[in-house]
């Protein structure tokens, strides 16, 4: 018996000739199995589908990985995967290049001889760009807790507070309520660091009347959410308060059109354009979003080099932002998935202007 997972795999291997493939990333062979121990390799052929582990994991990895053939490794894994693939009559094994490094690669060379290796790139991540419904819920989910971590946290930041206190109590927050561990590192950017579009919560202390930026996520049963908010402390520079209401013209008009069929390019440019009419375009440096899922940057890209056709079940991100070194900076994220007709948004954080007292 094979998952739906495994079997389009199957065909994505049928396609570029390859006949087994060697799981080593941790993340697909999470994806295509099931099995979430910390140590583990997926083998596929066009007929067999196994997991191999090692002892340790002779209990878990079978309740977990139920569609698969468990098997117990031998101390070099190598030998497992030479003896599985020559009962096969398999002589070539496709490996993930993007995953092994060169030592990896050079041990695996010698010790499978003379089964010859082939490199492949993307063949599970590939399919990982389209979520099921089953992924969809969860991630809803991991988007839900950063809703509810960002409504705690707007009753928690105070001036005097350093931005790291801050990134804590979120950490906390995310962790009880079911998450693993933040999907990134925390934004938490102040004052003049929200001028920084990855200012990693710092020893900074929280001042008066300035922005906050928040960029965030849960990793939640193996799904990231990245939701990101930008709010006052008390009244800052009116310069601020007018980027913030370009960036949220731009995010609401790319959140209304970002449709199927559509390239990451033209998906970028409907929030570009929009902060390049009003002078900033010199001022937004990074690409408008990225897709999301096990991992918090994956494919698709929404960018102006972006070739990338978003389709029905892509799970993304919709971040423009507007940074002025010196003064602050304004970000607004939030994950839609692209449906049949246009997309649907899975975060729901108020964008309204928010300034809380000083
Ligand atoms: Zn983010
Ligand atoms: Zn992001």
């Amino acid at each position: 018996m094979s998952n739906h997972r495994v079997l389009k795999l199957r065909e994505a291997m049928q396609q570029k000739n390859v006949e087994a493939l060697f799981v080593t990333s941790a993340i697909n062979r999470r994806y295509l199995s099931g099995f979430t121990g910390s140590s583990g390799y997926v083998l596929v052929t066009l007929n067999d589908a196994y997991l191999l582990t090692d002892f340790r994991y002779m209990t878990q990895a079978p309740q977990q990985a139920k569609d698969f053939k468990v098997v117990e490794h031998a101390q070099r894994v190598t030998d497992t995967v030479k003896e599985l693939l020559a009962s096969a009559n398999i002589n070539k094994l496709a490996f993930e290049q993007d995953d092994v490094s060169f030592a990896s690669y050079s041990a695996y060379a010698e010790q499978l001889k003379p089964i010859q290796l082939v490199p492949v790139s993307g063949l599970v991540e590939q399919l990982r760009i389209i979520k099921d419904a089953e992924e969809l819920k969860v991630m809803q989910r991991a988007a839900d807790l950063a809703d509810s971590t960002f409504n705690h946290i707007l009753g928690f930041v105070k001036s005097g507070m350093t931005e790291r206190e801050v990134d804590l109590e979120m950490e906390f927050y995310m962790r009880r309520h079911g998450a693993t561990c933040s999907s990134f590192d925390t934004i938490v950017a102040s004052g003049e660091r929200s001028a920084m579009p990855h200012g990693v919560a710092s020893e900074r202390v929280i001042a008066g009347n300035e922005l906050i930026t928040f960029d965030f996520g849960a990793l939640l049963d193996g799904y990231c959410s990245d939701l990101t908010r930008t709010i006052a402390i008390g009244e800052p520079d009116p310069k601020l308060k007018e980027i913030y209401n370009i960036v949220l013209e731009a995010q609401l008009h790319a959140l209304e059109h970002i449709k199927p069929g559509m390239t990451g390019r033209e998906a970028d440019a409907l929030a570009r354009d929009i902060i390049a009419k009003y002078g900033y375009g010199d001022m937004f440096g990074h690409s408008t979003g990225h897709g999301l899922g096990m991992e918090v940057h994956e494919n698709p890209r929404l960018s102006k080099l972006s070739d990338d056709i978003l389709q029905p079940g892509m799970v993304v991100t919709v971040e423009p932002g507007i940074y002025i070194p010196g003064l602050g900076g304004v970000r607004i994220e939030d994950d839609i998935v692209i449906t049949e007709t246009g997309n649907a948004v899975l975060t729901h954080s108020s964008k309204e202007f928010t300034v809380l007292p000083v």
